[in-house]
């Protein structure tokens, strides 16, 4: 058996990494073989197979039909509605190409643009593959996020059509979709010629002459269809998934097509351990990441089923998650320590009164896992929890254990070491000098970045380079913008952001975003918003804001008042999951003298930490206001 030392060791070395990847490549189809493993003359531009051809959803879909037509492709089971659905392959196929065949009739192809605006239905998963096998170029927008999120994801991507559904549901309670995307459409430049409704029955749905379309009947009409997938260089781009950094504009993640199509199946393999007749039940959501690699694209790539769920761990109980698990026999479940903490509150028998015997692994990702949560999980459970750590960016994890090249040790608190492809590095954030054992430093990852990753910033390679690439001191290297720790064993401990990123429940946010959505009230004259630790979330997004008026803030009733207005304004403009959980009123910020916000010192102060040494502090009263604004909280 390969050392899992050697497995990473020859998949980064100069002089093996062509093979290594060549051997994964063969993981999918090629419909033209590539012939060059890694172009990388423009670094950081790094192009994988080139040359060859392929198409993810061919990959994902047509490719097992021979062999795997009448197997289990998805599982959709929504607790909102109370709706359970499984397709086969064949019918999932079915079911893609109706959708494909709807979108080119609205006019898509090759290269064009496609937002997917929906809830966790089937038709989100459709749409997405129907996207694919086109060679469209789909952009999933977080069904959470509202008018204003959409609208700059509008503008940046430019789609000729969205696609939308009447509403979501969560915890019980309808969420129309329709109105925000409405407005949405109204407040970007760029208009859509077609809006490609799925109407599911849960809420009103004016449609706009002319533009709207019903999926229903359009479907009918494309019932026999089928539509040849389009054969796609392997770096062309497979979709762009929009991200928060530290500025207001969110960035356009852009994946390729055949190193992502071979990361992902290579994961399957090497850290998943996917084995033919395996379910693999991610719980997540189809706007993040983790959901288009491990609910749409891995599992399928991987010619096993997959669950989509739409609900929360604990309705209509909390042993919902553990009865998926028995009913559909799920062999992997991902999800994020958040949802475990959610559980860990629930009644303890519910880990007990199922049979769990076909679960294998438990993966979390997208947040610090805490010791006292892997520790009930692994005990409470009896199968291994593995973390594993990565981003939007990178698609695919970064760090992790990949059990399936070797079982090693995991440590608690550790999501492991770096996953073959990435040669990671741990610098010294103002020297760039690398780091040594138990030495905190910024993580980092030496070009080229392995298959799968993010190959630009749509629309926007100036910005990427610049992003990314220049930030650590005299080395071209990719920042992570977390902190990290690595310890004498090569085990990995994550340590936070170093930008302002705020991550709620696995939920990224950028600060700026929601201070812009806050500075727009109109009472507000300007605002900090931080991230602050969270027993349950992680972390919480908190608010500072300077009233125009003061005085408007002068009793508690107003300053209650105000408060709810604040944040409705930003559940209307970004959705809820970016709703600050407290808005304060004060009447200066912490800045330093040259006028940057000191979010870093609000932060400390909020989390009961020092503040350390403010030499650039402009006004110390600035900081007491903070204190007392939480006096009372
Ligand atoms: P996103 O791009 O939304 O997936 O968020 C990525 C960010 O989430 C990372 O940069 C980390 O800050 C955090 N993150 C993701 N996974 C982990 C993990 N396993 N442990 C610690 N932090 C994580």
């Amino acid at each position: 058996m390969t050392s899992y030392a050697s497995f990473h060791a020859r998949s980064i070395s100069p002089d093996s990494r062509a093979a290594f990847w060549e051997e994964q490549a063969r993981l999918i189809d090629w419909e033209t073989p590539f012939d060059q493993v890694l172009e990388y003359d423009k670094p950081p531009f790094a192009r994988w197979f080139v040359g060859g051809r392929t198409n993810i959803c061919h990959n994902a879909l047509d490719r097992h039909l021979p062999s795997r037509g009448t197997q289990n492709a998805l599982i959709w089971v929504s607790t909102e509605t109370g709706q359970e659905r499984v397709y086969t392959y064949d019918e999932l196929s079915a079911e893609v190409n109706r959708m494909a065949a709807s979108l080119q009739s609205l006019g898509i192809v090759r290269g064009e643009r496609v937002l997917i605006y929906m809830p966790m239905v089937p038709e989100a998963l459709f749409a997405m593959l129907a996207c694919t096998r086109l060679g469209a170029i789909h952009s999933v927008v977080f069904g959470g996020f509202a008018s204003v999120n959409l609208a700059a994801r509008i503008d940046d991507a430019r789609p000729k059509v969205i696609v939308s559904a009447d509403a979501g549901s969560r915890n019980g309670k309808v969420v129309p979709y329709k109105p925000l995307l409405d407005e949405g459409i109204a407040l970007a430049q760029h208009k859509p010629s077609s809006v490609l409704l799925v109407d599911r029955g849960l809420a009103p749905m004016p449609r706009v002459a002319g533009r709207d379309v019903d999926y229903a009947p359009l479907r009918e009409q494309h019932l026999d269809a089928f539509v040849p997938c389009e054969w796609m260089e392997s770096s062309d781009p497979s979709y762009v998934l929009y991200t928060s950094g530290t500025t207001g504009k969110p960035k356009g993640v852009q994946r390729d097509t055949g190193g992502y199509a071979v990361a992902l199946a290579s994961s399957m393999q090497h850290i998943f351990c996917a084995k033919p007749g395996d379910t693999m039940f991610c719980a997540s959501d189809i706007g993040w990441v983790v959901g288009h690699s491990y609910i749409v694209y891995a599992p399928l790539l991987a010619g096993i089923a997959t669950v989509m769920y739409e609900g929360t761990p604990i309705r209509p109980d909390g042993g919902i998650w553990w009865r998926i698990v028995e009913k559909y026999k799920v062999t992997q479940l991902f999800t994020a320590p958040t949802a475990i903490r959610v559980l860990k509150k629930q009644d303890p028998a519910y880990l007990t009164q199922y049979d769990l015997s076909s679960l294998r692994l438990i993966f979390l990702a997208g947040e610090p896992l805490d010791e006292p949560t892997a520790r009930w999980l692994t005990e409470g459970v009896g199968k291994p929890v593995v973390d594993n750590y990565w981003q939007t960016e990178t698609g695919w994890p970064i760090l992790g254990m990949a059990r399936g090249v070797e079982v090693l040790p995991g440590k608690l608190g550790s999501p492991g070491k770096p996953v073959y492809g990435y040669d990671v590095k741990l610098v010294n954030e103002a020297t760039g000098e690398d780091c040594g054992p138990n030495e905190k430093g910024v993580l980092a990852i030496e070009g080229p970045m392995p298959p799968g990753c993010l190959s630009t910033l749509w629309g926007d390679d100036e910005r990427f380079v610049k992003t990314y690439w220049q930030t650590v001191p005299g080395r071209m290297l990719y920042s992570s913008f977390d902190w990290g720790v690595r310890d004498e064993d090569g085990y990995y401990f994550i340590l936070g952001r170093t930008d302002d990123v705020i991550n709620v429940a696995g939920h990224r946010l950028g600060s700026r975003e929601i201070e812009e959505s806050i500075a727009s009230h109109p009472a507000v004259a300007e605002v900090a918003v931080i991230g602050v630790q969270d027993a349950l979330k992680g972390q919480v997004a908190m608010a500072f804001a300077v009233l125009r008026r003061p005085e408007q803030a002068e009793t508690a009733d107003a300053r209650l008042a105000l408060e709810g207005d604040v944040m409705k304004t930003v559940d209307k403009q970004l959705g809820a999951v970016a709703r600050p959980a407290r808005v304060f009123f004060v009447s200066m910020l912490p800045k330093t003298r040259s006028g940057k916000l000191l979010r870093r010192a609000i932060q400390a102060i909020c989390e009961g930490r020092e503040t350390g040494d403010l030499i650039t502090l402009e006004d110390p009263a600035a900081l007491e206001q903070v204190r007392d604004a939480l006096k009372g909280a």
